[in-house]
């Protein structure tokens, strides 16, 4: 979904106009701004992303040609305006920012890349690990080589520990 379509979907034409300083009457309708009128004939539909129409001078659309219109402004304009009013949070301008777009790209590169050296690393020392068991199992408990054994768990239930996808994904192992 493009933000013009995030926009029309999240803003209503009853709260745009009133934004704007209009008051519709009990039928819905407002003095249009666009003709000259004593007797308000443009509508206001309440159904979301319907728009407006005036039965005046036969001008309507949504809620950005509405903005574009009443501040005589292009399209991307009455985006960025509407964003900025209604603090809708969109990304401004209306089209992605290029770079931004290339370096989210990156950084789902690198995160992809991170995540792979991990899965590589992670079977291979579950392994290393469930040997490291085995042997520390079949000791006696006066082996001189068990506190050796003990030290190197111990720093790969660390490496573990510390790796983020390993917590994410809450493996056991
Ligand atoms: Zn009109």
């Amino acid at each position: 979904m493009d933000i013009a379509d995030e926009i029309k979907r999240r803003l209503s034409m009853d709260e745009v106009v009133r934004r704007y300083g209009f008051e519709p009457n009990r039928a819905g309708n407002i003095l249009c701004p666009f003709h000259h009128e004593k007797t308000p004939s443009l509508k206001v539909y309440a159904e979301p992303g319907r728009g407006w129409h005036c039965f005046g001078c036969d001008k309507g659309g949504s809620v950005i040609d509405f903005v574009m219109h009443l501040f005589n402004i292009p399209f991307s304009a009455a985006l960025v305006r509407l964003n900025a009013d209604f603090q809708l949070g969109l990304s401004a301008g209306g089209r992605p920012d290029p770079r931004e777009l290339a370096r989210l790209k990156r950084e789902r590169a690198e995160q992809d890349e991170a995540r792979a050296a991990y899965e590589r690393g992670y079977t291979d020392r579950c392994r290393r690990r469930r040997e490291m068991w085995e042997r520390l199992k079949a000791m006696g408990a006066d082996d001189p080589d068990r506190s050796g054994v003990e030290r190197t768990l111990a720093a790969m239930d660390d490496w573990f520990d510390r790796n983020p996808y390993c917590r994410e994904r809450g493996e056991q192992h």
